[in-house]
């Protein structure tokens, strides 16, 4: 009976405290996926800017919803690239399906127009990253900077 009652009150406090740190995660992972978005956000202006509102591979004017940021290295297999402006380039709507649609094409065409980029976005391999809130907090910070 004792031992009984002794296990009846634990467990409870073990389900409490597994939920509570469950609620931690989930809120933490929802922080991040924003400040993801924000950044996303950041990246699109700086790559606009930098591209001079062109797409890149047919060289015509490209504004509003004809005008998309598209990555060289998926974000989804090279999550450490999502946010670096060497795996970011500006298309048009028509560019940006060509680009998934042919991937060797793409790439061909990429090698050509961008060595060196090609070369650095080769080098750094394939690695998946968790970023972390400070981590996205701070890299807001800086490319906000970068953009006045
Ligand atoms: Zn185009």
């Amino acid at each position: 009976m004792k031992r009984r009652k002794s296990t009846l009150k634990r467990k409870p406090l073990g389900k409490r405290s597994g939920k509570e740190s469950k609620n931690k995660k989930a809120i933490s992972r929802l922080t991040v996926s924003k400040l993801k978005k924000a950044l996303d956000g950041i990246m699109r202006e700086i790559i606009r800017i930098r591209d001079n509102n062109t797409c890149q591979w047919c060289g015509k004017s490209i504004f509003g919803r004809d005008s998309q940021p598209s990555h060289v290295k998926p974000k989804s297999i090279y999550g450490f690239l999502r946010f670096d402006e060497q795996n970011i380039k500006l298309l048009c709507l028509h560019c940006h399906r060509k680009w998934h649609l042919d991937p060797l094409l793409a790439k061909d065409w990429f090698k050509l127009r961008f060595p060196d980029r090609y070369e650095y976005l080769e080098k750094r391999g394939t690695q998946q990253k968790q970023w972390k809130t400070w981590e996205l907090l701070e890299l807001i910070d800086k490319k906000k900077r970068q953009l006045k």
